[in-house]
């Protein structure tokens, strides 16, 4: 993103609590009016730059898209940039991932870093929506995804309480609508509260979250895709991943918004 216009972006952001109550998608949860009605009454407008959005209701604009940071030459099993584009890293051919695939499309760097924050910590669940979209036009782009269903990564439910939401599901509703794909937003619970995995260093982080999770036998359709706002270490996915499996799924892609890059892949 050249500078100038990342100085605009990175202004607006901090100006960003006064658009709050201005959301559409919030504005219907409050009030139960009918979108249409909202997307009239108030346009879309790119939360980064505050150009005009893209019709009919994406608070993001096509320039701004086009900026975002893509996540080029990544690893197909784990998601990981490297340098030889379509082949496994060295990393996923000597440690066994239990999910099958994985697509990530952007990386977890700015302006993505701040709208993920928003979206988490700042109650700005319309945020959902952009991060939704993209992911799903990324998906497009590669044809219709060869699974049947779409499993948001649970949250615990005093965790989703105290946020008011899932942020995982809010992506993965935006997300299905574009691609076609049902989302199954109760087949798995996390069971334990875990720590943030963003907080934890990377050694410990797939202790942290085995075993967190279950799925319910007999609602696993057998080809499904997990989807996250974030992907670091892959521990998470991986262990909603054997959970899936354990419930009867026999193939799991891993899907995320963005990478948490961190040290390179292994060649
Ligand atoms: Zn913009
Ligand atoms: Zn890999």
């Amino acid at each position: 993103m050249p500078n100038a216009r990342r100085a605009h972006v990175v202004a607006v952001a901090q100006y960003s609590n006064a658009l709050k109550a201005c959301q559409p998608s919030l504005l219907c949860q409050v009030y139960g009016t009918s979108k249409s009605l909202i997307h009239g009454l108030f346009p879309a407008t790119c939360l980064l730059c505050l150009d005009p959005g893209q019709m009919p209701a994406l608070d993001l604009c096509r320039a701004c898209e086009d900026d975002l940071p893509v996540n080029s030459g990544a690893c197909p099993q784990c998601a990981m940039p490297r340098p030889d584009p379509g082949i496994a890293c060295g990393n996923c051919a000597s440690r066994q991932q239990a999910f099958d695939a994985a697509f990530v499309p952007y990386r977890y760097e700015f302006p993505l870093v701040e709208l993920i924050h928003r979206l988490k910590y700042g109650r700005q669940v319309a945020i959902a929506r952009i991060l939704g979209t993209v992911l799903a036009h990324r998906l497009c782009e590669r044809g219709r995804p060869a699974v049947d269903a779409i499993v948001p990564v649970p949250l615990h439910a005093a965790r989703e309480a105290r946020r008011g939401y899932n942020q995982a599901s809010e992506i993965a509703r935006f997300a299905g609508e574009i691609v076609g794909i049902p989302v199954l937003d109760r087949v798995a619970l996390r069971l334990r509260a875990t720590e943030e995995q963003a907080a934890l260093p990377a050694s410990v982080r797939r202790v942290n979250v085995s075993g967190a999770f279950e799925a319910l036998a007999g609602c696993v359709p057998a080809a499904v895709a997990i989807v996250d706002d974030v992907m670091t270490t892959g521990a998470t996915a991986d262990a909603l991943t054997r959970a899936l499996k354990h419930a009867g799924c026999r193939r799991v892609e891993a899907w995320a918004v963005a990478r948490a890059v961190g040290e390179p892949a292994q060649p």
